[in-house]
């Protein structure tokens, strides 16, 4: 499907929903595609992408920044403390802040470098033990925990499981975000992301839809 298919159907389900489209953000997931898939988006002039892993992220990203100084990169997948400082330096926003050890070595990079990405909380909203993120009955004092540190929680993100019907999880994570205050929900895939954007999406996360198919597995 190309991209511009994928932006008429994101206008189409804000319309339905009563929602506008520029209140829905579009990462373009390219983790693990070719780059040239990557260069095809950018030269039809999309400029948010999602990367899942830092490593990969820094491989790819700044060769294609030199050339697209004003893309921008969010980080979908997991982060280890270690990585922070890479995360912090390339990335627009986070949305995988899922653990107190995370949020420390966040929130101590960003009085060093005078900036911080667009923070997003995991939220483990299927309680799977497999899956990174904070559950829903932990949500509320974590999100309180990070604010604490004066880091900026711009909202809440999940990965519903598999086998479940996603808008259960959306609703619930719609439902978290509100009694905090959160206005962002970095929710909805390929597969999924009109029903997120019915249950409030600013953010959704759409990889295969616009690239094809990941060539290696990548999650
Ligand atoms: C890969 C990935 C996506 C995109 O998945 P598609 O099904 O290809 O749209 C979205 N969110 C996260 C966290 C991912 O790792």
């Amino acid at each position: 499907m190309s991209l511009k298919e994928i932006t008429t159907r994101i206008d189409a389900a804000a319309r339905t929903a009563g929602r506008v489209s520029d209140d829905v953000v579009l990462l373009a997931v390219s983790k693990v595609q070719p780059i040239d898939r990557v260069e095809d988006v950018l030269v039809q002039g999309h400029r948010v992408f999602g990367e899942n892993r830092v490593q990969e992220a820094q491989g790819k990203w700044p060769g294609l920044l030199d050339r697209f100084p004003d893309a921008k990169i969010h980080l979908i997948g997991p982060l280890q403390s270690n990585k922070a400082r890479q995360a912090m330096t390339l990335c627009a926003a986070i949305h995988s802040v899922d653990r107190p050890k995370l949020a420390v070595a966040l929130a101590r990079l960003a009085q060093e470098l005078g900036h911080c990405p667009e923070l997003f909380v995991q939220i483990n909203t299927g309680e799977e033990p497999q899956k990174a993120g904070v559950l829903p009955d932990e949500a509320d004092a974590f999100v309180a925990q990070v604010r604490d540190m004066d880091l900026p929680v711009a909202g809440l993100m999940c990965i519903p499981p598999v086998h479940e019907t996603p808008s259960l999880h959306f609703a619930l994570l719609a439902k978290i975000a509100a009694r905090n205050g959160l206005t962002g929900l970095s929710m909805g895939m390929s597969s999924d992301f009109e029903q997120a954007i019915a249950f409030g999406a600013t953010h959704v996360r759409v990889g295969s839809a616009i690239f094809g198919a990941r060539v290696a597995a990548s999650v």
